[in-house]
């Protein structure tokens, strides 16, 4: 769920920053810029929702919404507990926004900063990883991936003649008279998903982006300001669009757009130039994406 797409500054169109993915009955927020509580509101998306929160880096467009949200988590009496993630070096900038007004705290909100690449968290479902951006603030890009799995071949199954319970006891422990998990399965590859905001072309962008089934990354310029981009940290429509490219992946969004831009369409126009042939969302505020299906 798109909630905001514009950089640095909102427009009459586009909101600051802010992304929900729900992933597995779990809401992850990404980069809530000034007024995603709002948008929050206007999207159907409710504090309840919500279990992770995520932050790239702490340039308002991507964290000035966390006062408002994190106020409005402890208003509702959000009954789980909730999970920040941002870098380190900005924990002043964390500790100001958390307390920026007096309030009653009411929710755990636990604390768990980025300090390196790596993985930061295990679920049942996915584990959450970061990797170092190049921006002028430090930033990180977080990814998600969900551990592959076995899917069942009926066809197999029938020709060795395993039916009903037999099944689950395969699959339980791994192999059942002579017949191995894998000759009646193959591997289900797990999801995966990125999240790149605000960087220079990186190594980072490279490793996060690799065999996404969702992009999710901004694309600030257009390709004639390139130099901009380099000069400023960001990316162009193209350079995105040509990682996307090589890393495989699957459905490309773009967003973070320079308000001096008017025409979405030249995103558009400028990704497929660029050789990205897959499915590709030129984000606007309050589209709703969904991750492509498991292959
Ligand atoms: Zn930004």
């Amino acid at each position: 769920m798109v909630l905001g797409t514009a950089s640095q500054v909102p427009t009459r169109h586009r909101n600051h920053n802010g992304y929900l993915l729900r992933w597995d009955g779990e809401g992850i927020l990404f980069d809530p810029g000034e007024g995603t509580q709002r948008q929050m509101l206007r999207a159907g998306v409710a504090a309840h929702d919500l279990n992770r929160v995520c932050v790239t880096h702490f340039h308002g467009d991507h964290s000035l919404g966390l006062a408002g949200v994190i106020q409005r988590i402890n208003l509702d009496r959000v009954p789980h507990e909730i999970t920040a993630h941002y870098p380190r070096s900005g924990q002043r900038f964390f500790d100001r926004l958390r307390y920026a007004t007096a309030y009653r705290e009411t929710v755990g909100i636990t604390e768990a900063p980025v300090a390196a690449d790596g993985p930061l968290a295990r679920t049942g479902g996915y584990t959450l990883e970061a990797r170092k951006l190049s921006h002028p603030v430090e930033s990180y890009g977080y990814r998600i991936v969900e551990p592959d799995g076995r899917r069942m071949l009926p066809e197999r199954l029938a020709a060795h003649g395993i039916k009903g319970p037999d099944v689950g006891r395969l699959q339980r422990e791994g192999s059942l008279d002579g017949v191995s998990l894998e000759d009646v399965s193959e591997v289900r590859r797990g999801q995966r998903f990125a999240f790149v905001m605000d960087t220079r072309l990186c190594d980072g962008v490279y490793a996060l982006a690799d065999g996404c089934d969702m992009l999710v990354i901004e694309s600030t310029f257009l390709d004639e300001d390139e130099e901009l981009a380099v000069e400023h940290g960001h990316l162009t429509a193209g350079q995105a669009a040509r990682v996307a490219r090589d890393a495989g992946v699957r459905h490309l969004v773009l967003t973070h757009f320079s308000q001096r831009y008017t025409d979405p369409d030249e995103f558009e126009r400028q990704a497929r130039a660029a050789g990205y042939e897959g499915e590709l969302t030129v984000a606007h505020d309050l589209l709703r994406v969904p991750v492509p299906k498991r292959r």
